[in-house]
């Protein structure tokens, strides 16, 4: 049977003898790097004041800007300013000049030269935060990004976890917090566990295709609406785009705001109420809540278990979404930290503590947002580690072979929660070479699965008897986007009953060839032993089953039925082997007589 084991999360690293350290809030529109100053948090200016640098990249043959002075050259050199590069963080290997690790690494440079002018040193190490839903690959990519840009990572560290540790909330003594963020573009909801100084991710959930600027389009809509003229020009659109966005913002602090356009050569002017903007955002607040009580659901909770909301983002210094997350949650979301710094100053309290300066320990548990396994025989994927668990974490469990004599295996490493290999996503195949031939099913290999306290995957399988071992990491070769991620949960619920039964039949069909293949090897040996009559009856049923097998197209809508494939080939198994029980008592009694043959009765 299987042996599971999970690990004690890693302990935190030694303290360094220097102690200034900085955390970091890659983000995928800004990025900010903070730090600790005599105990407390703080974000770090660049030298024009600004605390926020936009995480653009502009490249030119003898120089590369960033921040600021690279957002110009969106619309004067577009095809060499990146932007966004985290969200294709993990999709790419290709290292050419302006792949998504390349810019990454020259936004953490930039941000580590602010450090150092702010602070006059180097630091001696940095947290980077990442998206709780961020993968292997993606975290790989992120610290390979540091790497290159000669930052000692001393964790990556997920945003909404940061968010609470900026909070303070790791000093109280239990408790379930809400992360809930709320950008320009994305929305991500993440619930959170602490116990005794341990934060544990739940669950998390989102939509990257919802922020601040449909709330922007909502009050664009209404004010063309209201005055019934539509822009007639780029510029005049782009110009209401800002209006809309200026009315948005200012409605997070006074009743009613005031819109002056100019359209089509005409100045209009409205009035829009705190009220209006309710009504327009309604059922936009609704879906982010939809999304909240998804998460919720999966971390097994009810709004009442929640002790806490955090907000993250500029989005949640909206009035309505307080409001609304105060009438849900029956209390007010925690609001005295600006939303747009929360998480940098999280990460540069991680920072300082990992550096040594703290003696409270803290330690800081996430979650896989995709479940990992291996393929076994018949095309099945069996799931080691399961998805929404906490890392770091250990599971292993024992395969063994399937054909007699057979000295080498591959492990096939998958991601995903569907029932065949071909709809999970493939992460990585090793081989272990090397074990003893033996009997099918006898070797006993234990496969450990292990995904460290920055969610990076290693797999190793070990054969119990000889020790023979191999092991791989998985690398960065190709990430998933959270969209993506998104779709293969989606998908695994809409296909979860044809996956279960195309799993039980590709179980009975492995059965049933198993069953043949030993019934065929035995006919070739003794089948004197049968009438002609026996004989041809269980040719009969083993051609019968072969047929029923070769016939399912290889991914049948299986209904589990008298009719269906599967009863069909499970009776024709049972059948099988009722036929051949005389056979084997038989083959039995012959093997008994040869080793007889010769001995004394005493010697028996
Ligand atoms: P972020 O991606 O976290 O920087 O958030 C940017 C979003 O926050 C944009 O959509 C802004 O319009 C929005 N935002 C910033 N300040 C406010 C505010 N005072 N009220 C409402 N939304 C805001």
């Amino acid at each position: 049977m299987a042996l599971l084991q999970i690990s004690e999360p890693d302990q935190i690293s030694e303290p360094h003898h220097r102690n200034i350290a900085i955390g970091i809030d890659l983000g995928t529109t800004n990025s900010l790097v903070a730090t600790v100053k005599s105990g407390i948090a703080t974000v770090l200016k660049d030298y024009n004041q600004n605390e926020l640098t936009p995480s653009v990249v502009h490249y030119a043959s003898n120089k590369i800007t960033v921040g600021h002075e690279a957002l110009q050259f969106r619309t004067t050199d577009p095809k060499n300013t990146m932007i966004s590069a985290k969200r294709f963080m993990g999709l790419d290997v290709d290292l050419t000049s302006k792949n998504p690790v390349k810019v990454s690494s020259d936004i953490l440079s930039h941000l580590k030269q602010i450090a150092i002018d702010s602070l006059g040193e180097t630091p001696i190490g940095a947290v980077i935060t990442v998206p709780a839903y961020f993968d292997d690959n993606q975290r790989q990519a992120t610290k390979q990004a540091a790497e290159i840009a000669g930052l000692n990572v001393l964790r990556l560290l997920n945003e909404p976890t940061a968010a609470a540790i900026a909070y303070g909330l790791e000093n109280t003594e239990s408790g379930t917090f809400l992360v809930y963020d709320l950008g320009g573009g994305t929305f991500d909801v993440s619930i959170l566990s602490l116990n005794k100084g341990v934060f544990e991710v739940l669950a998390v959930n989102g939509d990257t295709h919802l922020g601040g600027d449909d709330f922007d389009k909502l009050i664009y809509d209404f004010i063309i609406n209201k005055i019934g003229v539509s822009p007639i020009s780029d510029i005049e659109e782009a110009t209401l785009m800002i209006a809309s966005r200026n009315i948005k913002e200012a409605l997070s602090m006074e009743e009613s705001s005031k819109v002056n356009c100019k359209l089509n050569n005409t100045l209009y002017s409205l009035e829009i109420t705190q009220n209006d903007f309710w009504d327009l955002s309604k059922s936009l607040l609704n879906k982010t809540l939809m999304l909240v009580k998804k998460a919720l659901r999966d971390a097994k909770l009810t709004i009442n278990d929640i002790n806490q909301i955090i907000l993250v983002g500029g989005s949640t210094r909206m009035t309505n979404l307080r409001r609304l997350l105060h009438d849900c949650f029956h209390k007010p979301p925690l609001t005295s930290l600006n939303p747009d710094t929360v998480v940098a100053l999280g990460a540069a309290i991680q920072a300082d503590n990992l550096a040594g300066n703290r003696n409270d320990e803290l330690l800081l548990l996430d979650v896989t947002p995709l479940s990992l396994g291996l393929e076994t025989m018949g095309g099945l994927a069996q799931k080691i580690i399961p998805r929404n668990s906490t890392i770091p974490v250990t599971r292993a469990q024992d395969f063994t072979t399937y054909k007699d004599g057979q000295t080498a295996m591959t492990i096939h490493i998958l991601q995903g929660e569907r029932e065949l290999v071909d709809d999970c996503r493939s992460l990585a195949k090793f081989s272990l070479k090397g074990i003893p031939p033996m009997t099918a099913g006898v070797a006993k290999i234990r496969v450990t699965f292990q995904i460290d306290a920055d969610g990076l995957l290693s797999v190793s399988a070990v054969e119990q008897n000889t020790g023979v071992m191999s092991s791989i990491e998985v690398k960065p070769s190709f990430g998933l986007t959270p969209e993506q991620i998104t779709s293969m949960l989606n998908e695994s619920i809409k296909y979860a009953k044809d996956d279960i039964n195309t799993r039980l039949f590709n179980e009975a069909k492995i059965d049933a060839i198993s069953l043949v293949e030993a019934i065929e090897q035995a006919l070739q040996t003794d089948h004197e032993l049968l009438t002609n009559n026996e004989e041809q009856q269980i040719l009969l049923l083993i051609r019968q089953i072969k047929t029923q097998i070769e016939g399912i197209n290889p991914k049948p809508l299986l209904e589990d039925n008298a009719q269906s494939p599967r009863t069909i080939l499970k009776q024709l198994s049972i059948r099988l082997n009722e036929v051949t029980s005389g056979f084997a008592s038989k083959r039995m009694n012959k093997a008994i007589k040869a080793g007889l043959s010769g001995k004394k009765i005493e010697e028996i």
